[in-house]
């Protein structure tokens, strides 16, 4: 079975039951379907993990009234049409909404796969002036959609324009073309991304170990060889990753491939999600949990972005109270107990 892109080609794979089949339609006017042809295989056999995340269900019909369109209010913060930018030293630079791949809880998807072509050119020029006037701008982040759906030569012509500008340090690209297409790193690419000045990090999409495939892992070391820093980024997701054993799996991979665990993200309040959502409680407990079982690399932050635009924030259970002016009491990561040390001042 080849690449899913249509009701048609779902509907033959096997994937989706008889009972979903009718809201198809809808569901695709949501968020539209791609499944590259090896996860297709993958799903075919078995593997839960894919399918949870990308074969599309009727939950994603059921809209529960916290959930927004626009859950981390992107919006608000978009002086020029696709970009953001809501911390001083960064912006994201979003260069296509389209992706290698759609993730049935996106939660960009009230855009996500919507406008058929990559941005117009002219826009895009409109985002890279407004970056080259504002000199505050120290990090570009590529994302979208997926930045590494352009072709080498429209990637090339972002790279070249941000090279020219002086205050811009680092170029970050957040993206899942590694895991879920591998062939999109191809030699073409790696020779451009090597041939830019800047300090460039890559954030890698990846949720469950069965993504790390021999060609993603391949492709990642291509990457790690060609010198671009690697992070991941992984949304903490309802029957797909939400056990310490796949967490301590899929970080322990990543560490062993080069890539810095970065960020674990809870699910934004996005329309259609609330199947993908566990307690937030049980998030936290969950990453409290790998803190005392697992080396410090393979820890990500739990992140939850602030619906409204009110910008991200780390999770952690508190295990550190302060009781006076000198002493201080923290929970032992070993035995849970709270250990009361004093810390003179002078
Ligand atoms: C998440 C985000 C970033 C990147 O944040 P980091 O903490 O630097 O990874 C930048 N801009 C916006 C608008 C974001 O939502
Ligand atoms: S790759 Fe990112 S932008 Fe694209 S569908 Fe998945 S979560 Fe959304």
């Amino acid at each position: 079975m080849a690449i899913i892109r249509t009701v048609e080609q779902l509907q033959s794979s096997g994937l989706v039951g008889a009972d979903v089949v009718p809201y198809l339609s809808e569901i695709q006017s949501h968020l539209d379907f791609r499944i590259p042809e090896n996860y297709v295989r993958q799903i075919q056999t078995g593997d839960h993990a894919l399918a949870q995340q990308f074969v599309p269900s009727t939950q994603e019909l059921l809209f529960f009234p916290e959930e927004l369109e626009d859950p981390i209010g992107d919006e608000r913060f978009t002086p020029v049409e696709g970009l953001t930018h809501r911390y001083p030293d960064r912006v994201l630079l979003k260069v296509t909404y389209m992706c290698g791949v759609y993730c049935r809880f996106c939660f960009r998807r009230y855009k996500v796969s919507k406008q058929k072509q990559v941005h117009l050119e002219q826009q895009l020029v409109q985002c890279l002036d407004y970056i080259e006037r504002d000199a505050r701008i120290w990090e570009v982040i590529l994302t979208g959609g997926d930045p590494l759906i352009l072709s080498d030569k429209a990637l090339k012509g972002v790279l070249d324009r941000l090279s020219t500008i002086p205050h811009i340090k680092v170029i970050r690209f957040h993206t899942r073309m590694p895991s879920a297409v591998p062939e999109r790193v191809s030699d073409n690419l790696l020779e451009l991304l090597k041939s830019t000045s800047k300090s460039l990090w890559m954030a890698l999409h990846i949720n469950s170990p069965s993504e790390l495939s021999l060609t993603a892992e391949r492709a990642i070391a291509r990457l790690h060889a060609a010198g671009v820093h690697l992070l991941s980024q992984s949304v903490l997701l309802r029957n797909v990753n939400d056990t310490s054993e796949i967490l301590t799996a899929l970080l322990r991979r990543f560490v062993e491939l080069g890539i810095k665990p970065y960020y674990l993200h809870y699910p934004d309040l996005a329309q259609g999600t609330q199947h993908f959502r566990i307690p937030l409680a049980k998030a936290v407990e969950l990453i409290a949990q790998l803190r005392g079982e697992v080396s410090g690399l393979c820890i990500p932050q739990l992140m939850v972005d602030i619906p409204g635009g009110h910008g991200k924030v780390t999770l952690d259970r508190m295990r550190a109270r302060q009781l006076s002016d000198t002493a201080w009491e923290f929970e032992s990561p070993l035995t849970r107990q709270w250990i009361r040390v004093e810390y003179p001042c002078t």
